[in-house]
């Protein structure tokens, strides 16, 4: 068709041919070509729109993968958080007992009068390991 329409116009333009087939000619020329630059334009449009959808899905799935790698990380933190607090506690609760002579740290009362009087034997005993049984 393009073929055609481009001899024919050139044929017209040679000046053999009147005027209303040149117009023709140069009417059915630019309505291929329009129609051509149309189909291309909407062929590309299709290509453009498959590789956005395609890059759109990826994207998303970038994003939920990073969506949950955000909340896997702050669900580890909380974990931690909440493990360490535990320690945090337990140490604590575990060296509460603390020698009023050498400041060592002792996990029951138990151990504490019994360090105290094996250490401190000389030093009054605090009043709180009176009625410790050892
Ligand atoms: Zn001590």
């Amino acid at each position: 068709m393009a073929m055609i329409a481009a001899h024919s116009m050139m044929s017209a333009t040679s000046g053999y041919r009147p005027l209303t087939e040149l117009t023709t000619s140069c009417v059915k020329a630019l309505t291929y070509l329009s129609t051509e630059v149309c189909t291309l334009r909407h062929s590309l449009w299709r290509h453009v729109s498959s590789l956005l959808n395609v890059v759109g899905k990826a994207m998303a799935r970038g994003h939920q993968k990073i969506q949950s790698q955000q909340k896997n990380a702050k669900k580890a933190a909380e974990k931690k958080k909440s493990q360490g607090a535990d320690q945090k506690t337990a140490a604590k609760v575990a060296l509460v007992h603390t020698c009023p002579v050498c400041r060592t740290q002792m996990p029951d009362p138990k151990t504490f009068k019994q360090h105290f009087e094996s250490k401190h034997p000389k030093s009054p005993m605090p009043p709180e390991l009176a009625d410790v049984q050892a």
